[in-house]
């Protein structure tokens, strides 16, 4: 485990092993897999290695796409955990630039705003297949998973899934400005404000409450 990892689990932060899942959609809990819950950040992705335990623990993708890591050597698993972290940063800046987009009331994306999302897609395509599921004939979608790439066509589909299937509005950041987290508000009832109402939340209740008795003051 890396230092930075040890030091996250020793503190009782979250580390790889027992991520933080507030995103409620798989694509925000892959943007949420660096963090700075003390100031300074946490990156459950830094190593090939602690991509494959996040992915067991956090289980946005079928198992089988997390068993196919294992097969791949240290060394795949390095560069693949470089060209993960690449998707991670550019599909943060695609949801800075369409929620900026959306508020200025601008076409949401371009075609050169996808395309990067695409050529991941198009890396290890999804092939039909039937399958036999205890009897029953199935006809399933799925890809050859003996190339470390497909992986990253795993991942960039539920983030392309988020983009294509979910408005716009339930995607939102954390109201916490200090914050980075995202997460999905599909829920029926109050608008979902923070990542978490222990965290952010409190913490917001807390200085305005601070706030209003330095007024009355
Ligand atoms: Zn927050």
């Amino acid at each position: 485990m890396s230092t930075q990892s040890a030091t996250a689990a020793n503190s009782g932060l979250p580390s790889p092993a027992s991520p933080l899942l507030v995103g409620d959609h798989p694509a925000l809990d892959f943007l949420n897999s660096i963090f700075s819950p003390a100031g300074s950040p946490v990156d459950f992705l830094e190593s090939g290695n602690s991509l494959a335990i996040w992915m067991q623990a956090a289980k946005v993708v079928p198992d089988r796409v997390v068993q196919s890591l294992a097969a791949f050597s240290p060394e795949q698993k390095d560069v693949l955990v470089v060209r993960v972290r690449e998707l991670r940063e550019y599909f943060r800046a695609l949801l800075f630039k369409r929620q900026a987009a959306h508020e200025a009331g601008a076409p949401l994306l371009h075609d050169s705003d996808i395309g990067f999302m695409n050529d991941f897609l198009r890396a290890a395509p999804l092939l039909q297949q039937l399958c036999l599921d205890d009897g029953v004939v199935k006809l399933l979608a799925l890809r050859d998973l003996s190339k470390p790439v497909s992986v990253i066509a795993e991942i960039a589909s539920f983030c392309a899934d988020l983009l294509a299937n979910h408005p716009i509005d339930q995607v939102r950041k954390c109201e916490n400005h200090a914050c980075s987290l995202w997460f999905l508000d599909a829920k029926r009832g109050p608008k979902r404000r923070w990542c978490s109402m222990a965290v952010c939340g409190n913490r917001a209740k807390v200085a305005a409450h601070r706030a209003r008795l330095k007024k009355d003051a």
